[in-house]
């Protein structure tokens, strides 16, 4: 028993410490660690493609005027699957290494993020309309028909 103790104790000495120094040292994670979401608003150019995809819930498309678009995160739902990072087309949003996430204030936790959307020079509108009933009421999609419908 003793005996056995003794060599248990001698592995362990001669592995040397196998834990992290954190958090009295810094840690550094490594490459493809998937910790915090981060958005680029000079990227982003609001297609939406990150909220299609995202399981949690994350993420909220909205558009509250015709001319910008409306992303809100509610970062507390959010599993890091990356999924958002692996559509987003510009590279706009990614998992960083940063994990300390912890925070007092719940606002901490939502973001929002509005992007300008340019109309189509021909309709004025941002994107195909809604519904057929919509897409009947707007006019001047056809070339050399006045007042003609889509
Ligand atoms: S972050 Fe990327 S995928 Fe999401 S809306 Fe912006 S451009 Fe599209
Ligand atoms: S990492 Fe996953 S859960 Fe988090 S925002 Fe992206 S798609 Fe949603």
């Amino acid at each position: 028993m003793l005996v056995s103790k003794v060599r248990e104790a001698l592995i362990c000495l001669k592995a040397g410490r196998v834990t992290l120094g954190y958090p009295f040292a810094p840690n550094d994670p490594k490459p493809g660690f998937r910790g915090k979401v981060t958005v680029d608003p000079d990227l982003c150019f609001g297609c939406g493609g990150c909220a299609n995809v995202c399981e949690a819930g994350v993420i909220v498309v909205s558009d509250r005027e015709q001319h910008y678009r409306l992303l809100e995160f509610f970062w507390g739902r959010c599993t890091y699957c990356a999924r958002c990072e692996e559509v987003c087309p510009e590279g706009a949003i990614r998992l960083s290494g940063q994990f300390e996430t912890a925070t007092d204030d719940a606002r901490d936790l939502c973001m929002r993020l509005e992007v300008f959307m340019g109309p189509c020079q021909r309709c004025g509108r941002c994107f195909p309309p809604p519904t057929p009933l919509d897409k009947m009421m707007t006019t001047g999609f056809r070339h050399g028909l006045e007042g003609g419908r889509a």
